[in-house]
């Protein structure tokens, strides 16, 4: 089995379920006391919002690129940057590490049209959902009609991923107001629906939603262990 590095800390919250998807995943393809290989970095999260808030993110870049060497020196074999919004700055990763990037995108939008989906609703950070990194991405490369929500169900998804759920908060309120969202969306025309958040998984999940649903954690770290078992 290769190493996983994680470059994780955004939120820590959505890196300790990449690590429990890992583990529970390599014991139930491999059994036994199976567990997956891997070095997690995790950084303070406080640090790299700020940058986001000030729209500084060379800087951000510099920090995550810092942080995917230093996995790959500690032996990691393949590497996940544990947060679909900083995904903005994976160029500047992918271009200095020398093991293979699990794009976030490229998974994600891999399973949804292996599944014959076409047109995924969106709910993410307000930078996912709204900049060309990530929507831009998946509708050029996939030819995905991606559905982000209308404004105030896009600033509300996005304050509840920062003021609830990085800080580990699950509200019973909040998950209604995420399925009303989604509802919405699927009204409008999605045919699935992307968790393009790594915390989102903590509030919805199949049962919440009338189409499927495909969380972007449970993908990417299921794709980093496929290319840690190959052969
Ligand atoms: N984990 C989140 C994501 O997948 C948001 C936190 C961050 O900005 O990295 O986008």
């Amino acid at each position: 089995m290769k190493t996983i590095g994680i470059v994780g800390g955004m939120s820590c919250e959505s890196t300790a379920l990449y690590y429990e998807r890992l583990n529970a995943q390599a014991r139930a393809r491999l059994g036994g006391l199976h567990s997956a290989e891997c070095v997690i970095w995790s950084v303070d999260f406080a640090e790299i919002e700020e940058m986001q808030a000030s729209g500084d993110w060379a800087a951000a870049a510099a920090r995550l690129v810092d942080v995917a060497r230093r996995l790959e020196d500690a032996g990691a074999e393949v590497l996940v940057l544990a947060t679909n919004t900083m995904h903005k700055v994976a160029d500047a990763i992918e271009s200095v590490v020398t093991v293979p990037f699990v794009h976030i995108a490229d998974a994600t939008a891999d399973a949804i049209v292996d599944a014959e989906f076409s047109r995924p609703g969106l709910m993410a950070t307000a930078y996912t959902m709204e900049q060309d990194f990530y929507v831009g991405r998946i509708r050029k490369r996939y030819g995905l009609d991606v559905r982000v929500p209308g404004d105030d169900d896009r600033a509300e998804t996005h304050r509840i991923i920062y003021d609830e759920l990085c800080k580990g908060v699950r509200l019973d309120e909040s998950r209604d107001i995420y399925r009303a969202i989604a509802r919405r969306l699927v009204e409008g025309g999605a045919d699935s629906l992307i968790l393009g958040c790594t915390e989102v998984g903590m509030l919805l999940g199949e049962g919440d939603v009338a189409v499927p649903v495909f969380d972007t954690t449970l993908i990417h770290a299921d794709r980093a262990l496929d290319l840690a078992l190959a052969q």
